[in-house]
Parts: structure tokens; sequence; C-alpha cells
């Protein structure tokens, strides 16, 4: 009987480390590393600056944060 719940409590601490080591996991970066180049309009874009501007950098997340977060949910990966 001792041997059962033995096994429970490595099951459940298995699983426990598996979870805890999920969530730690980095979530991918959601805005494009600066390249030079805005993302959104392909203009160049000040050092250091990934869009060239405000209008750029909104219409950028209003179009790309909902799916990034469906794919965080998801587990799975969008491309920029
Ligand atoms: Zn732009």
């Amino acid at each position: 009987m001792t041997d059962q719940f033995d096994r429970a409590s490595d099951i459940e601490q298995a699983q426990r480390s598996a979870a805890i080591a999920a969530a730690r996991k980095p979530v991918p970066r959601a805005t494009p590393a600066p390249s030079g180049n805005c993302p959104w309009c392909d203009d160049p874009a000040p050092v250091g600056s990934t869009f060239c501007g405000a209008e750029c950098a909104k219409d950028w997340q209003d179009n790309y944060a909902p799916r990034q977060r469906a794919a965080q949910i998801t587990g799975q990966q969008i491309r920029n």
C-alpha cells in the first residue's frame, strides 16, 4: 500500500516540476528586434528603434498583438 502512495507522490512531483518548468520557459519576444527598417512600412527606423514612428508601432501592435496572444495561449508561434 505504501508503494502506491510513494508512486503517487513521485508522479505528483514530476507533474509539478514539469508544470513549473513550462511556466518558466521564456516567452518569445512579442515585438521584433530593431533591424534598421520599420517592420510595418519598411521605411528606415531610427537606430535602436524597431519602428519608424509611433503610428507604425500602434498599427503593428493592433494587427499582431491579438495573434501573438492567441499563439502564446495555444503554444504555437507566428511569424512577424
Ligand atoms: Zn513605419
